[in-house]
């Protein structure tokens, strides 16, 4: 039996971790991947760090909680559920693990396009992450599909490599100034806005979109920036109330259910979704449930 189960190894989860384990809670993390942070391609507003990938940032932080003594396992969490005063975790890998306490720092996932073809060519020129793949379509035609920042950003970056990148989006872009003006001065990225993707086609891999322009666009890669959607399917297995989609927690991370704390992007706690944000939230959470287990 665990004081307490960390769901999740980003910045949220991990800074829970690093409490937990400084408080000397027996605590386990369990994480299906190492969050969006490692997509970052390089991270420049962490202080203390002048700039570093977002890979390294994300395994400094699980070192660091795994230095100070904490169990961590990548496991993908199926199920959770309330069991009396225990909660009685399992996950896709056969580990079933009981706690006393839960912090979900489940973060967020990223949202689909929903168009025809998404799902058949994922991974076959279609991708979610262009610091992981963007270097594979070096020399080749490629669009975007979204219209905020991340969507600029993952056009300038395919810039260094792509021979030409379209970005498509629904309505006018939004992103940061200095992101607009440097996009502005790339020759290589055309926007095309007030366009939607119906249907991306290819035989083995991706060769074209057709748009509701009626267009046909020839593209060998599609990089989908559509935004972020939290992960609340396991708040919704133990019935945690949501705000507009995410986890509605007070200013302790505490949910509506006693013992459960939820920190990070899957919190509705504040709309700058960042690592720093989700750090500070994930040590408040730690402290939370520290108190919480004293009280017990
Ligand atoms: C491309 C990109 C660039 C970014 N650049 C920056 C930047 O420069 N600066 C900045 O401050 N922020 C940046 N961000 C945002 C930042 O990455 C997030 O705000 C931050 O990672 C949120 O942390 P989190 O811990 O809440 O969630 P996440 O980092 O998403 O971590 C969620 C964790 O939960 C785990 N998880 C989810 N469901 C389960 C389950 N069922 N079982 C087990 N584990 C589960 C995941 O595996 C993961 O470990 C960027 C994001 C992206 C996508």
């Amino acid at each position: 039996m665990y004081d307490l189960i960390i769901i999740g190894a980003g910045p949220a989860g991990c800074t829970a971790a690093i409490y937990a384990a400084r408080y000397h809670l027996k605590a386990i993390m369990l994480y299906a991947d190492m969050g969006q942070i490692s997509y970052a391609h390089s991270v420049h507003n962490y202080p203390g760090i002048e700039e570093i990938s977002g890979t390294e940032l994300a395994m400094k932080m699980m070192q660091q909680a795994v230095r100070h003594g904490i169990d961590a396992k990548n496991e993908d969490v199926i199920s959770v559920k309330k069991k009396g005063k225990y909660f009685a975790v399992k996950t896709s890998e056969g580990g079933s693990y009981e706690s006393k306490a839960i912090i979900l720092a489940c973060g967020s996932k990223h949202r689909k396009l929903d168009a025809k073809g998404e799902k058949e060519f994922t991974g076959k020129g279609v991708s979610y992450c262009v610091t992981c793949d963007g270097p594979l379509f070096a020399g080749k035609e490629v669009a975007v599909a979204g219209s905020s920042d991340s969507a600029i950003t993952a056009a300038l970056m395919l810039a260094k490599y792509a021979k030409k990148v379209y970005i498509l989006s629904r309505s006018g872009l939004k992103g940061e100034p200095v992101n607009v003006e440097q996009m502005s001065r790339e020759k290589r990225i055309a926007a095309i806005q007030g366009v939607e993707i119906k249907e991306i086609k290819g035989e083995r891999f991706v060769n074209s979109l057709r748009l509701s322009s009626g267009k046909e666009l020839a593209v060998e890669g599609l990089f989908i920036e559509a935004g972020l959607e939290p992960s609340i399917g396991l708040a919704k297995q133990l019935k945690i109330k949501l705000d507009k989609g995410y986890i509605k927690a007070d200013s302790e991370q505490k949910t509506n259910e006693k013992g459960v704390f939820a920190a990070g992007n899957i919190t509705n706690r504040t709309r700058l979704k960042q690592i720093v944000t989700a750090a500070g939230e994930g040590a408040i959470a730690a402290n939370s449930a520290y108190r919480f287990l004293n009280k017990r």
